[in-house]
């Protein structure tokens, strides 16, 4: 059994074609602009839901997280399986981090690919490097984050140090398993020269090149959810950026030979 917070269907920024997207509740990270804030808690939880009805305001208890099995998980999926096949889709793991369940995911993945559906994990890639290894095995693309190079501001901003994930990524690519890169830019944050220099220089020093590498504008649509579930967010009134706010660094990347996309 696992903890599932949603089921997103027909996703097309989560790999390629049409996508069931399914999210795993927990992360180890704590990212200070996370978009999904209900997703680091391992735990079901109950959150007030305020909804307005003509003049009148109702509020009630929503439930974020449910237990679901391999087997319930799978007739979900099988419900999109047509629209996966016809666009070269497929289904996609994401949270939180999948990674924590990853007994959950490995077997979800070994059900995926005995029912004929394409398979991606988006991780943190904060995780021991045998789980991994094991989840590779099993799955057909890696979304692999990457945020910030500095260590002391990836702990400041996402509660943990870099170290694992800077040395599971080339380790992973050695596997021959196509991975693409993604990369928040949050501006101040990860969106500052320095990062954007020491990030290219990292990737330009990967045994192998990832298929393609996906610079994600910020975007402060997720403030509600922090003021719903009663969470601190340091961004509070922070602007979103756009596409043409990363075209300069989409250029920056392609120069030095990588297959850049802005969005997911
Ligand atoms: S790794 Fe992803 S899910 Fe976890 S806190 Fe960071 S942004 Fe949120």
């Amino acid at each position: 059994m696992a903890i599932i917070f949603d089921i997103k269907r027909f996703a097309v920024h989560d790999g390629p074609g049409i996508r069931t997207t399914v999210f795993m509740k927990g992360c180890p990270l704590r990212c200070a602009w996370c978009h999904n804030p209900e997703s680091i808690s391992s735990a079901i939880c109950e959150v007030p839901k305020t909804v307005r009805i003509g003049d009148k305001t109702f509020t009630e208890n929503e439930t974020v997280g449910r237990e679901m099995s391999v087997d319930e998980l799978m007739k979900e999926l099988q419900k999109e399986k047509v629209f996966m096949n016809e666009s070269g889709g497929g289904v996609t793991f994401s949270g939180g981090e999948p990674m924590l369940q990853h007994e959950f995911l490995n077997n979800s993945l070994d059900a995926c690919k005995a029912a004929g559906m394409h398979t991606a994990v988006d991780t943190s890639g904060y995780v021991r490097w045998k789980l991994l290894e094991e989840t590779a095995r099993r799955t057909d693309l890696f979304l692999y984050d990457l945020k910030l190079m500095d260590d002391k501001k990836h702990q400041k901003y996402t509660g943990a140090s870099n170290k694992i994930i800077l040395e599971n990524l080339p380790k992973l690519l050695e596997t021959g398993k196509k991975v693409r890169i993604r990369i928040p830019f949050v501006p101040e944050v990860t969106f500052t020269k320095e990062n954007i220099q020491q990030t290219l220089q990292f990737l330009s020093g990967l045994p192998q090149q990832p298929e393609e590498i996906d610079l994600l504008p910020y975007h402060n649509t997720a403030s509600h959810k922090y003021e719903r579930f009663g969470m601190e967010n340091i961004f509070e009134g922070k602007k979103s950026l756009s596409k043409k706010n990363l075209e300069n660094v989409q250029l920056l990347f392609e120069k030095a030979g990588f297959n850049v996309k802005i969005g997911g």
